[in-house]
């Protein structure tokens, strides 16, 4: 047992700065232990309780904490080396990551960036859509199209693509001045029996208005920029892949870097490996992140195309052949060694304790069966106006913006950890999550949200 610290919220406040809240905001709750699906949270009073973890981190621990074989990996890799410099040096970690990812990727993406998180593999996406059109002599295409609703990271240039309003940068909102935003794809929804439900009035007419807008700019237009048919920390909206399908046209039409951010969406989440293969569509590139590593270490990585590559080998670019970026932390042995199993237990690679069985596809299908029944009763609640569920992803929508610290504690004192935003209470289970956890998870999220907005 280890001892209590109830001060260790107090010296959090003011000390340090949390995502997206005043320095003197502080933390609710100090985590002391984590294992599996669950989290072991102490309060201001010191007191603890077990809790389920419905977010997982923010979508990448998908294997819950602790997991032995990402230990090992992580073990096995610090007894060698934790770090060394890839200008110049490289190590198989790296290779062995990449070589995986290629494996499974959609087909075509040949070649890998490693970067240290999310938004910087979006900036390096970016960059080197800036750089293929340069190459290509169009140095004039330096705009980017995304959609509405979007999400893309926090840094600079990825502000700037993300939902001018909703994308959580609107204090910054001259960024997104310099680019151009298609309308938000409207919403659809899987069936349990696999097909899509949305208007195709609405698709027609967002064809359209897409149509026109690419046509409008195409010459100054280097790139599209998507989150492949779910739109996550923009609204958690999800969308037909017919739409991805449109502007996989319109990339070839005008001859545009289609960018996928997979960061939130890839290594299953939605119940494909990758959501762009809702579509059958390939991306000239894609970024994955967050579920990269399992949730151990920070660690992200864009893919590309040999037509993207080699565009740049000519060196007619005034950008010249080499790709502008190169962080202290790239390729991180220790990230990448975890990352590899990580993949391995997704995958179901030899050696692992189902070989060939791509577990993943079994978690994941549990996940959304187990979350349609769990979540629906929410349906009867009189200020829930949507209930929605795609792969491990489910999101309960409130007709006004959710009490965030109300509706937290109401979910902790039921036994679950969720991080309910705007007016969105949504959940991403671990992947190793029982259907028991499940119906559990259910049973809180309502009860606290009859409990808070009832
Ligand atoms: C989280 C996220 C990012 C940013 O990743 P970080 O690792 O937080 O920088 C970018 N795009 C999408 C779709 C995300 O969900």
């Amino acid at each position: 047992m280890i001892a209590t610290e109830p001060d260790l919220l107090a010296r959090d406040a003011g000390l340090l700065w949390h995502p997206y809240a005043p320095l003197d905001a502080g933390a609710s709750y100090a985590v002391t232990e984590a294992r599996g699906t669950r989290l072991v949270l102490e309060d201001a009073r010191g007191e603890r309780r077990e809790v389920f973890d419905g977010m997982s981190s923010w979508w990448s621990a998908v294997h819950g904490y602790r997991n032995p074989v990402l230990d090992a990996a992580a073990r096995g890799q610090l007894e060698r080396f934790s770090h060394v410099m890839f200008g110049g040096l490289t190590h198989r970690p790296a290779i062995e990551l990449a070589e995986r990812l290629v494996a499974i990727a959609p087909e075509g993406l040949r070649h890998v960036f490693l970067a240290d998180s999310g938004s910087i593999s979006v900036e390096v996406a970016l960059k080197l859509a800036l750089q293929y059109q340069d190459s290509k002599g169009r140095s004039g295409r330096h705009r980017f199209a995304a959609l509405r609703g979007g999400y893309h990271g926090d840094t600079f240039a990825t502000m700037g693509i993300c939902d001018p309003v909703d994308g959580m940068h609107a204090a910054f909102a001259p960024l997104a001045t310099t680019q151009v935003f298609l309308p938000k794809p409207p919403a659809a929804r899987r069936t349990e029996q696999g097909g899509w439900e949305q208007s195709e009035s609405a698709m027609q007419q967002w064809e359209q208005e897409t149509r026109r807008l690419i046509a409008a700019h195409a010459s100054q237009l280097a790139g599209i920029v998507c989150e492949p048919v779910l739109q996550g920390a923009g609204g958690m909206r999800i969308y037909a892949p017919a739409a991805l399908r449109i502007l996989r046209g319109l990339a070839n039409e005008y001859d545009l870097v289609l960018i996928a951010d997979e960061i939130a969406t890839g290594f299953g989440r939605t119940g494909e490996l990758f959501a762009v293969q809702y579509a059958g569509i390939e991306p000239d590139i894609m970024c994955v992140g967050k579920a990269l590593t399992g949730g151990y270490l920070t660690l992200a990585a864009m893919l590309c195309t040999t037509r993207i590559t080699s565009a740049l080998a000519s060196g007619r670019g005034g950008t010249g052949a080499a790709l502008l970026h190169g962080p202290t932390f790239m390729g991180n042995p220790l990230a990448c060694a975890v990352a590899c199993a990580s993949l391995d237990l997704l995958t179901g690679a030899p050696g692992t304790d189902s070989p060939g069985q791509e577990p993943w596809r079994t978690q994941v299908a549990a996940l959304e069966s187990g979350l349609r029944s769990a979540l629906a009763p929410a349906t009867q609640l009189d200020r829930i106006t949507d209930v929605r569920v795609l792969g491990g992803v489910g999101a309960i929508e409130l007709d006004g913006p959710v009490n965030v610290t109300a509706l937290t504690q109401a979910a902790v004192d039921r036994g679950l950890w969720v991080r309910p935003f705007r007016n969105l209470a949504y959940v991403m289970p671990p992947y190793t999550s029982t259907p028991s956890d499940i119906a559990a998870l259910g049973r809180s999220l309502i009860g606290a949200l009859e409990q808070i907005h009832g």
